[in-house]
């Protein structure tokens, strides 16, 4: 698959992390988690800035696709993005047709084997 990078399709860019733009993301959703909408403490409790929808997903690096959520439910969230995302890169290499087979269907073209017409299995 030479024009494909695995890592990169669809994949969204990502900037800076800043205290104040943390601080933005939080005040945006009043230091309530976008996972569980469960209030955050922000001293006792870890959390994160999450992308609301994956950047791997499409989803933009800007503060309206952000908010704070707790590590535990971000963890969850983020598996289920992976999964999400290396299905659509494996249905978007399918679709453009930029795999090649793995084996060659039995007894095809490219197959070392056919069946003739009475049934018989023979070497090409
Ligand atoms: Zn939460």
């Amino acid at each position: 698959m030479p024009f494909i990078d695995l890592q990169d399709v669809g994949t969204r860019p990502r900037r800076n992390l800043t205290p104040h733009r943390r601080l933005q993301v939080w005040e945006r959703a009043a230091g309530v988690c976008v996972l569980c909408d469960r209030r955050i403490d922000g001293v006792r409790e870890r959390w994160i800035v999450e992308h609301i929808r994956a950047l791997e997903l499409g989803g933009e690096d800007d503060p309206a696709n952000m908010g704070p959520a707790h590590e535990a439910c971000a963890l969850t969230k983020t598996r289920e993005d992976h999964r999400r995302a290396a299905r659509a890169k494996r249905q978007k290499i399918r679709h453009l047709g930029a795999d090649t087979p793995k084996r060659p269907l039995p007894f095809g073209k490219a197959s070392r084997w056919k069946r003739t017409l009475s049934g018989k299995i023979v070497r090409r």
